[in-house]
C-alpha cells in the first residue's frame, strides 16, 4: 500500500500497555498510527499533520479528552474525533459525544475488531459528508422554483390528489412535536379488497375511476386531527391524532365504503381491510407503525373481506410473559422450588479441588428441568425478591458446606454470589454475620464473588460495607473481572482478595492475542497485588495450561466439573 492511500490515525492515550496494544493492532489492520501520551502533544501532532481520525482516551492527567476533543473541533470539525472512556462511568463518554465525539467505546476493550468497525464507518462518514456537501452546492445552483414544483409533485398523488407518504412523515412530526400534543397517534392500513380485480375484468381506466371516487370520500372526512394519504396502488394510509375510541375510525371507514359507487351506470361495491397500530406502543416512527398495521393488515385478510386487525405487539405478549415468571417467582421460595448446584473450583498446579461456587437453579413446580440464573436472577433483582432469596443461598449453601466439613472434607473455600441489590440493601454485613452465626460456617473459608456494577454506587459507602464485610474475615472477589467500566487501580484499592478472569477472555485463550495480553496483564498485575486469581469458564486442556503456565492459581469450568446438585458434587468429590 502507498503511503499516500495509507490512512492515519492519531492515537492520544496516558496507559503505555493499551496504548501499544491498540497501535499495534491498527497498524496490522494497514492503518499508519501517531501515537502519544498526552493531549498537549496530541494537538501539536494534529496541526503537524492532520490526521483521518483521532482516537483519544478520556481520563488522561493534565490535558483530559473532552478537552483534546474541544481543541481538535476548533481546528477542524471535519475530522472524525472517537473516545476510549474508562473511569468508571458512561457518563463521561456520553459528554464527549455531546461535545462532538463521532462514537466511543469503553475500556477494557474485549474486541478490537469492534474498533476497526467503529474506525471503517467512521472514516466512511467522514467522506460521505464531504461529498454531500458537494452535492449540496450543486443543488444550491438549481433555482428554487424547480425545487419546489418537484416537492409538490413528491407530496400529492397525481391521480387522486391525496398526500403521499412524506406527508403521512411531516404530519406525524408536526404532532408529535405539538406542545400539547395528547400523546396519541393510530395509523390505520387500508386495502381495498376488490380493485385488482376491477382493473383486471374492466380495465385500467375503471379502477382510476374508483380510485379517484373512494379518494375524494376520504379526502373529505380530513380535518386537523386526521389525514388520508395513499400509499400505493389500492392502499390508503390514515393518521388519527384525535383519542375517540378505534372502532369509531373503521365504523366510519366502513360506511363510507358502504355506498356503491356509481360509474357509467354501473354500480360497484367495495370493501376493504384495515390494520391498525398505535403510537407509541406498537412503534414510534411512521415507519415502524406501517410494518406493525401491515401485519395487522394481513392478519385481517386472512379472515375473509371486509375484516380488520389490531396489532397486537410481541412486547405486549412479552410482558405478559414477564409478569407471569414475576408472579411464578413471588411463590417460588416458599413452594421450595430453588435448589442450589455446586461447581468445583482446582488448585491450577495439583488440579485438586480448592474451593466450590454454588449456583442458584429453579425447578418449578410440575417441570422436571431446571431454569439458569440469567432467566429469572435479574427479574428477582428487579423486584427485590433477591434480598431474600439470596440469604437463603448463603444460609443453605454454609449448612451444607458444615455437614461437609464435619465429614471430613478439607476446609476448601466456599463461593456465593452477591447481588448489587444485596449490597444496596442496607444491612448485608449484619445479614451476613447472622447467617455465619446461625449456620457455624467458618468465616474464613467463605468467599463473595462481587461485580463490578457494585462499585459504582457512592464510593464511600461501597468502602464501607467491604471493610465491614472483611473485617469478619470474609474473602472478597471480583467475578466477571473485565466486562465492567470500573477502572484497575480504584478496585485495587478495597479489601479484594480475589479476581475472576471472566470467561469471555478465557474462551478464546491461547490463540486470541488480546484475550491473552489482558489475561496476561490481569495475572501480572494481581500477582504485583498479591491477590488471587481465578479463571472462570475453562473448558479444555489448552486453556488450562496456557493458564497455569501464565501463574494462574484456580481453574473453574466445565473441564474440572460442571455444576451440580450436592448429592452429586458428594459422590464425585467427597470419598
Ligand atoms: P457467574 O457468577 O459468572 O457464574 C458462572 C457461570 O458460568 C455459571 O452459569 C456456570 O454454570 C457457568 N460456567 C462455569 N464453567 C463454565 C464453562 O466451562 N463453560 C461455560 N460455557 N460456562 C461455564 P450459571 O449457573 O448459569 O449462572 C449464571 C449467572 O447467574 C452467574 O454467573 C451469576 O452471576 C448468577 N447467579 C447464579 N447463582 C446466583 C446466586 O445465588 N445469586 C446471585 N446473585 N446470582 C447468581
Ligand atoms: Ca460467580
Ligand atoms: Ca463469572
Amino acid at each position: 500500500m502507498s503511503s499516500e492511500l495509507q490512512r492515519t490515525i492519531l492515537l492520544i492515550d496516558d496507559e503505555p500497555l493499551i496504548r501499544r496494544s491498540i497501535a499495534v493492532y491498527l497498524e496490522d489492520n494497514g492503518y499508519l498510527v501517531n501515537q502519544t501520551d498526552n493531549g498537549w502533544k496530541g494537538i501539536e501532532l494534529f496541526e503537524q499533520h492532520t490526521p483521518d481520525l483521532v482516537l483519544t482516551d478520556l481520563m488522561m492527567p493534565g490535558m483530559d479528552g473532552i478537552a483534546v476533543l474541544k481543541a481538535i473541533k476548533e481546528r477542524n470539525n471535519e475530522v472524525p474525533v472517537l473516545v476510549v472512556s474508562g473511569n468508571g462511568s458512561i457518563n463521561y463518554a456520553i459528554e464527549a459525544m455531546r461535545q462532538g465525539a463521532w462514537d466511543y467505546i469503553t475500556k477494557p476493550i474485549h474486541d478490537l475488531g469492534q474498533l476497526d468497525t467503529m474506525i471503517e464507518q467512521s472514516l466512511n462518514r467522514a467522506k460521505e459528508m464531504k461529498e454531500d456537501k458537494n452535492r449540496q452546492f450543486e443543488m444550491a445552483l438549481h433555482s428554487v422554483e424547480l425545487a419546489e414544483q418537484l416537492y409538490r409533485l413528491k407530496q400529492h398523488d397525481p391521480l387522486t390528489g391525496l398526500p403521499q407518504r412524506q406527508q403521512l412523515q411531516n404530519f406525524f412530526y408536526q404532532t408529535v412535536t405539538k406542545t400539547d400534543f395528547s400523546g396519541v397517534i393510530r395509523l390505520l392500513l387500508l386495502d381495498l379488497d376488490n380493485l385488482k380485480l376491477v382493473n383486471k375484468s374492466l380495465g385500467l381506466e375503471y379502477g382510476d375511476m374508483l380510485l379517484k371516487d373512494i379518494s375524494g370520500r376520504f379526502k373529505a372526512i380530513m380535518n386537523e386531527n386526521l389525514m388520508a394519504s395513499r400509499i400505493g396502488g389500492d392502499q390508503f394510509v390514515f393518521l388519527s391524532t384525535s383519542d375517540t375510541d378505534v372502532y369509531t375510525l373503521i365504523k366510519t371507514l366502513q360506511a363510507i365504503l358502504e355506498v356503491p359507487v356509481e360509474l357509467l351506470g354501473d354500480r360497484f361495491l367495495l370493501t376493504a381491510g384495515m390494520g391498525v397500530a398505535d403510537y407509541p406502543q406498537d412503534g414510534e416512527s411512521v415507519e415502524r407503525l406501517l410494518q406493525n398495521a401491515n401485519i395487522a393488515l394481513g392478519k385481517a385478510k386472512k379472515m375473509g373481506k371486509n375484516r380488520y386487525c389490531l396489532y397486537q405487539s410481541e412486547l405486549g405478549s412479552q410482558a405478559n410473559q414477564r409478569l407471569l415468571l414475576e408472579a411464578q417467582l413471588q411463590h417460588a421460595m416458599q413452594r421450595e422450588e430453588f435448589h442450589l448446584h455446586y461447581q468445583a473450583k482446582v488448585d491450577a498446579l495439583s488440579r485438586d479441588i480448592s474451593g466450590m461456587e454454588v449456583l442458584l437453579r429453579w425447578t418449578r413446580k410440575n417441570q422436571i428441568t431446571a431454569v439458569g440464573p440469567d432467566m429469572f436472577v435479574p427479574v428477582l433483582e428487579e423486584t427485590g425478591l433477591i434480598i431474600d432469596v439470596g440469604s437463603w443461598v448463603l444460609s443453605t449453601a454454609c449448612r451444607q458446606y458444615c455437614r461437609w466439613r464435619e465429614r471430613g472434607m478439607a476446609p476448601v473455600m466456599l463461593s456465593v454470589n452477591l447481588s448489587a441489590v444485596q449490597f444496596q440493601a442496607g444491612n448485608l454485613p449484619k445479614t451476613v454475620a447472622g447467617i455465619l452465626a446461625d449456620t457455624g460456617m467458618e468465616p474464613s473459608c467463605l468467599c463473595l464473588e462481587l461485580t463490578e456494577s457494585m462499585f459504582l454506587q457512592e464510593i464511600e459507602q461501597v468502602d464501607e460495607i467491604l471493610m465491614q464485610l472483611a473485617e469478619q474475615g470474609i474473602r472478597l472477589s471480583i467475578d466477571d473481572f473485565g466486562t465492567g467500566y470500573s477502572s484497575l487501580s480504584y478496585l485495587l484499592k478495597m479489601p479484594i482478595h480475589e479476581l475472576k478472569i471472566d470467561r469471555s477472555f478465557i474462551r478464546h485463550l491461547p490463540a486470541d492475542r488480546h484475550s491473552a495480553a489482558i489475561t496476561d496483564s490481569v495475572l501480572t498485575l494481581a500477582q504485583s497485588m498479591g491477590i488471587g486469581v481465578v479463571a472462570e469458564g475453562v473448558e479444555v486442556e489448552e486453556q488450562a495450561a496456557y493458564l497455569t503456565s501464565r501463574g494462574c492459581q484456580e481453574l473453574q469450568g466445565f473441564m474440572f466439573s460442571r455444576p451440580v446438585s450436592a448429592d452429586e458434587f458428594e459422590a464425585k468429590f467427597l470419598r
